[in-house]
């Protein structure tokens, strides 16, 4: 992918997308640092808006409405986005330990990861209440709690923990939403039951007595029963214990108790408060790591303690992007003081609110009204981008690099062609030093030794099938992008029912400093060897060089037997034609690249491209298919009139039965297509009910291209069925049988395509 003309000079890392940084990306988007690389990772797509979850869960708003989706945010501030948990924190390196992918270096870190109820104070509370962080869990779980009780006159008695403001919010909200869901449904005894637990004398008790005067009075109204003085110490299944003696026995208890921070921070050294929370400065720098900040709940600014809410995370937000932005060009930092009296807007979940500052509280529908005005206009700012001029300063900002960064950049500029652009071997050795490529026998000479050419035999009795793949990023996260375009080169070995034997890669990669060089070969090999040794496939050389963007292919071999060869042209009338991946990858990327694609659309995309096409090819080969090819640049429609035409068959496609990726519907019809799709289009020549078809809204995606796309393949009607039930046994969940293969007419176009 195409970035800026300046090389990466810092590294900039964002760990949680939490209220904070989102504001962070929002004006780095607006005004991005020439050199500074901005990376969020996140163990969500879509961040919860603390404002919103309880009308959420009231069944106010849809999940959307209640989430700002990151990765359109991300794309819009030039920001990669890593989707992954880290769960550790390496300071003397500067890495980041991610649960899923391999560390991450950074040069600047801020961390808005949010915090947690602590469950682990409570014997057995970790293993029998549901939290209300981290939010996916919660919402998980709730919904099943709404199906089981919508499914059968089930007795439902629910315990809330916590009488802050969110255990009150949401104790309301669950009450008020599963009065509608069951209303009319549940005979009397079985009406759902509502506890309110906390240890203190009274609910809200860092609000004023008006407010805790009003909530009282509508938790009465709403038959939810408060047990003030109640400290809970045991959760046993079904049962919750307090200190006082008392017992009660609860279908589902919610966890909205003092929250704590994760233990990584911590452990890492960072010098933190007793719950864990990140000792910040007034500038929200680390008080241990100037290289380090921290906002939100997870921080805990020494001069400045607040509750943990998220109206302070995002008033940190501006102030924290401004530090961040001057500490990475060595200027110093402003302090900032959060506000003491805030106003709070507490709902109670039937579209009422609350309003508190200072001593005063006033309620009403019109406070609801008022509440839901402020916080759609707020999720408006991060959910409705605006189109951004490509216009950017590329001039590198002073203060970012020191004397010696600057002398290596002017060297950059310098850079040779030919074999002077060859990434140098100190760098490359450093980057494949963690990689353990496969180990395969008939390896003669492989990356091990420092030879000019690898040497591989060939079994007895077996053939060699040679391919070649490479195409240039499609999105800016190396680790993901090196297993996508791996998976994709080994697919053509898949298609012939070959077995992958070796591969040898080609790389470019963007002109950066060494080490910033260094990293991104190892993220990109790392990924590359994760589909490589998955499919047994020994590394065994390739070529890296620099250049302007981030590329890479391989040269992949396989081993084949004589009489077992499946090649394109073997499609015989009768046959059912089966796909075994989903289509659309070419629009979606395409709206990615224009943030008009939302995060789940991409991540299910990607899901699919890492999806090996190999059990699938061995389904398909045990089912006796007649005829196979991956469907890859061309689309679906080029790749099938490549099998027609030396097949010499007809085929009618069903447009209808053509398994579609989330939300390629909708990028197609908002008229976002891949720059190959006017290319691919003059294929419909082949198409011989042209007029009809063309008007069916999945017209468009059979030119759709296709990365690391699924296989296409004719197998015997008799068969057919059994095989696609057999390769949703695999994981190819969406495969499906799309048209079926006709005797030859005279007609010039082939191709019959029916709605
Ligand atoms: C029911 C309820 C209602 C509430 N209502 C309000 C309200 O109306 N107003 C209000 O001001 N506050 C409210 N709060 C409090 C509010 O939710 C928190 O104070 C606020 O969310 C904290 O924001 P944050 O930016 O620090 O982190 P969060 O909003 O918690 O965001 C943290 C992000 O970091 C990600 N993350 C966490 N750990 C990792 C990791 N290790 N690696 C990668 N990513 C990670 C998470 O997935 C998440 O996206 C409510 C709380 C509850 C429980």
């Amino acid at each position: 992918m195409k970035g800026s003309d300046v090389p990466v000079l810092k590294d900039l890392v964002l760990v949680g997308g939490g209220h904070a940084h989102v504001t962070v990306l929002k004006k780095f988007a607006m005004r991005p640092i020439p050199g500074v690389r901005v990376t969020l990772v996140c163990r969500d797509l879509q961040a919860p808006y603390s404002g919103m979850l309880p009308g959420y869960i009231a069944g106010h708003y849809t999940y959307d409405e209640a989430h700002i989706d990151l990765v359109p945010l991300c794309r819009f501030a030039g920001a990669r986005f890593f989707h992954d948990e880290i769960t550790g924190l390496d300071t003397a390196n500067k890495k980041l330990i991610c649960h899923g992918r391999p560390d991450l270096a950074y040069d600047l870190l801020s961390i808005n990861a949010g915090s947690a109820p602590d469950v682990a104070a409570v014997p057995g509370a970790a293993e029998q209440v549901t939290p209300v962080k981290p939010i996916d869990g919660f919402v998980r779980r709730w919904h099943k709690l709404c199906d089981r009780l919508s499914a059968g006159p089930g007795r439902a008695r629910v315990g809330i923990v916590g009488a802050g403001a969110g255990g009150v919010e949401l104790a309301l909200a669950v009450q008020y939403r599963l009065q509608q869901l069951l209303a009319g449904k549940q005979p009397d005894n079985a009406v759902p039951e509502f506890h309110l637990f906390t240890d203190a004398d009274d609910i809200l008790v860092t609000h004023n007595r008006r407010v805790r005067a009003r909530f009282r009075r509508v938790l009465a109204e709403r038959n939810v029963r408060v047990h003030t003085g109640h400290k809970v110490v045991e959760v046993r299944p079904g049962a919750l214990q307090c200190a006082n003696g008392a017992s009660f026995a609860l279908d589902e208890i919610l966890w909205v108790t003092m929250a704590r921070a994760q233990s990584w921070p911590a452990q890492a050294g960072l010098d933190v408060d007793e719950q864990g929370f990140i000792k910040v400065r007034d500038t929200l720098e680390s008080v241990s790591h100037p290289d380090v900040f921290a906002a939100g709940d997870i921080a805990h600014v020494v001069n400045h303690p607040r509750p943990k809410s998220g109206v302070f995370a995002v008033r940190q937000g501006a102030p924290l992007a401004s530090n961040l932005r001057r500490k990475l060009l060595g200027r110093s930092l402003q302090p900032f003081t959060p506000q003491k009296e805030f106003l709070s807007l507490i709902s109670t979940g039937n579209q009422y609110a609350v309003a508190a500052r200072a001593g005063w509280a006033l309620e009403g529908r019109w406070v609801w009204r008022w509440k839901d005005w402020i916080d759609r206009r707020f999720m408006r700012k991060y959910n409705h981008l605006p189109a951004m001029s490509e216009e950017q300063t590329q001039a590198i900002p002073r203060g970012l690099a020191d004397e010696e960064a600057l002398k290596e950049l002017s060297a950059l500029a310098m850079r040779c062609g030919g074999c002077g652009a060859k990434v140098g071997a100190t760098t490359l050795e450093n980057a494949l030093a963690g990689l353990d490529p496969a180990a395969r026998d008939d390896v003669l000479i492989g990356l091990n030794e420092p030879d000019d050419a690898a040497v591989v035999s060939v079994p007895a009795g077996k053939l060699m099938v040679h391919t070649v793949d490479a195409f240039r990023s499609f999105i800016d996260d190396p680790y993901i992008f090196g297993q996508v375009a791996a998976n994709h080169a080994l697919s053509d070995l898949y298609a012939m029912g070959a077995t992958p034997q070796t591969a040898l890669a080609i790389v470019t990669v963007p002109y950066a400093p060494e080490r910033k060089v260094t990293d991104l070969l190892a993220q990109l090999m790392q990924g590359a060897l994760n589909a490589l040794n998955e499919a047994g496939a020994a590394l065994v050389g390739g070529h890296t060089s620099e250049g302007g963007e981030l590329s890479l292919g391989f040269s992949v071999n396989g081993l084949i037997d004589k009489n077992k060869i499946l090649q394109k042209s073997g499609l015989r009338p009768g046959d059912c034609i089966l796909l075994t991946k989903p289509i659309g990858t070419g629009t979606l990327f395409a709206a990615d690249m224009r943030h008009q694609a939302k995060g789940h659309w991409i991540a299910s995309a990607l899901a699919c491209m890492l999806q090996s096409n190999r059990a699938a090819a061995e389904c398909l080969f045990a089912h006796d298919a007649h005829a196979c090819t991956d469907v890859t640049g061309f689309g679906l429609l080029g790749h099938l009139v490549e099998m027609i035409k030396p097949s010499r068959v007809d085929v009618e496609i069903n447009l209808g039965s053509i398994p579609l990726l989330p939300g390629a519907e909708q990028t197609v019809r908002a008229g976002i297509f891949s720059s190959l799709q006017p290319q691919n289009l003059r294929l419909r020549r082949a198409v011989h009910n042209l007029e009809t078809a063309s008007k069916d809204k999945r017209y468009p995606l059979i030119f759709d291209p296709q990365t690391s796309g699924g296989l296409l393949a004719g197998v015997a009607e008799q068969r057919a069925r059994a095989c696609v039930a057999e390769l949703h046994k695999l994981g190819y969940a969406r495969t499906a049988i799309i048209g079926r293969v006709l005797p030859e007419s005279d007609r010039v176009e082939p191709v019959s395509l029916r709605p």
